[in-house]
């Protein structure tokens, strides 16, 4: 990259289902963006502090998180701390639980993520990229992220019955798009779990990328065992199996949306 460009991109990684691999992607994506020399904020926006807890931080040890920084005007640089992985993360606990209901009465709800975005670039605090781990709902913390995000993708797992919340989460991008963030574009899907010995996942995929008129991020992340090691060892798969075809294949998806970005 020759010149820094001042605004982060920011990245939101959603699906209402659970156990598509966002975290897993969000995890693994900022660590090879990392390694491509870019400056990396990730943000923990599930209560179940999945991704703080990969990235080796216990949830238990942190007195404010990102529940402050959302519902209680803290700011971000007090609670954003340095992982192992070469990302910096904004780190959630279980009481992010209440954030939902705290701002479910507060104007203004939809924007509160994009207004810590913007409060860190006038802080000087300068990131290439920010990617968002959603929680598994369309509630008001996806809504959120996504008001907040240049590009959505969408980690989807490709079996049979996989595309049935498709649609639903793109109908909320829709409604995004027209209440409060008219730049929102789909970065596409990208596919996860993928047992690539089947013909059955491809024909999935290009079921639903054709469906929905959605493009599709490359390459495929094959399923292998390594991912299971990696969140106990609080590292991301780069850091715990260098090597792996699933390291190896989330450091190419990093390398196109480095281009996506780009265009
Ligand atoms: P989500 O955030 O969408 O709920 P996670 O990233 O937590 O999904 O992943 C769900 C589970 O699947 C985790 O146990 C994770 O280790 C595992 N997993 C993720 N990606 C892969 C993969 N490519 N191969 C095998 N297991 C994976
Ligand atoms: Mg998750």
């Amino acid at each position: 990259m020759s010149k820094r460009d001042p605004r982060p991109h920011v990245l939101a990684v959603a699906n209402q289902k659970g156990g598509v691999a966002k975290t897993t992607s969000v995890a693994s994506i900022g660590a090879a963006l990392a390694e491509l020399g870019q400056k990396v904020l990730l943000v923990d926006l599930d209560p179940q502090s999945c991704l703080t807890f990969s990235l080796g931080i216990d949830p238990e040890d942190l007195e404010i998180s990102v529940h402050h920084v959302l519902t209680k005007g803290v700011d971000a640089t007090e609670v954003i701390l340095e992982t192992d992985d070469g990302v910096d993360l904004l780190p959630a606990t279980i009481e992010l639980a209440r954030a939902e209901a705290d701002l479910l009465t507060r104007t203004g709800r939809e924007h509160v993520i994009r207004g810590v975005v913007e409060d860190l670039s006038a802080s000087g605090t300068h990131y290439d990229w920010i990617l968002l781990d959603c929680p598994p709902s369309l509630g008001v913390l996806t809504v959120a992220a996504l008001t907040a995000a240049d590009g959505v993708l969408v980690p989807l797992q490709c079996e049979t019955l996989s595309h049935r919340g498709v649609g639903q989460l793109l109908d909320t991008v829709h409604d995004v798009r027209r209440f409060t963030n008219r730049d929102l574009e789909v970065w596409g899907v990208l596919p996860t779990l993928y047992d690539g010995r089947t013909n059955h996942a491809r024909a999935v995929l290009d079921t639903i990328s054709e469906t929905y008129d959605l493009e599709v991020v490359e390459p495929p992340i094959p399923k292998t065992i390594k991912f299971a090691e990696a969140p106990a060892a609080g590292r991301s798969i780069l850091a715990t199996s260098r090597t792996s075809k699933g390291a190896q294949a989330y450091r190419e998806v990093a390398g196109n949306l480095m281009k996506r970005a780009a265009r």
